[in-house]
């Protein structure tokens, strides 16, 4: 299992992080037969935290204040991001998977970054419930998104278990009023997060 550190340049036009190391391979202690990492961008990330713990879903996201550190539960793992730009993931396949899904988060972080948000101004994923949510939703209960009604959908969503795309009834032309209350409500970013991809 020991390894060399392995550096890969992931995105060599982001606005933040362009490259991330691998420093650490060790056994995964939750899932016999993976593994668990640890990686470095090249970059700190103490400014980005307070502003990524608002883009994910609540239900994914466990936040420590006291000392900036941002663990998700994304991706069947657990990921910690901290202020010093050291990245850990849990039940991870192998080296390769590890990048690509440290990838996926240098996007997002990169996103943030770009957004010029500061964690005050932008919107507050934890601030919103499910009422807000069925609120824009079509609110015909059809089953399309596989749950019986739209207030479970909206309590999934919220819990990073359905994503706003699987509701294929928004994606219909007469539904553009409720698509732009989302777009109120959440902004074009949380959009994206919460699995939008557009009409
Ligand atoms: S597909 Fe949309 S409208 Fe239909 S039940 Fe699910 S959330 Fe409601």
């Amino acid at each position: 299992m020991e390894m060399d550190e392995v550096k890969r340049e992931i995105r060599a036009d982001g606005s933040l992080v362009k490259e991330a190391t691998l420093k650490q391979v060790k056994p995964c202690l939750a899932a016999e037969g993976k593994i668990r990492v640890l990686m470095e961008l090249d970059s700190e990330l103490g400014d980005i935290i307070p502003v990524m713990v608002k883009m994910y879903p609540p239900g994914v996201v466990n936040y420590v204040k006291k000392k900036n550190i941002l663990t998700l539960t994304i991706h069947d793992r657990i990921i910690s991001l901290y202020p010093s730009g050291k990245i850990s993931m849990n039940k991870t396949h192998d080296v390769e998977e590890a990048f690509e899904i440290v990838g996926e988060l240098i996007d997002q972080i990169n996103r943030a970054h770009d957004s010029g948000a500061d964690g005050k101004d932008s919107v507050d994923l934890s601030r919103i419930g499910p009422m807000d949510i069925h609120s824009c939703l079509p609110g015909s209960n059809c089953g399309d998104c596989g749950e019986a009604t739209c207030m479970a959908f909206a309590m999934k969503l919220l819990n990073g278990e359905q994503k706003l795309d699987s509701c294929l009834p928004l994606k219909e032309p007469w539904m553009q009023e409720k698509v732009r209350c989302l777009e109120d409500l959440l902004g074009e970013h949380l959009m994206e997060t919460l699995g939008w991809s557009g009409y």
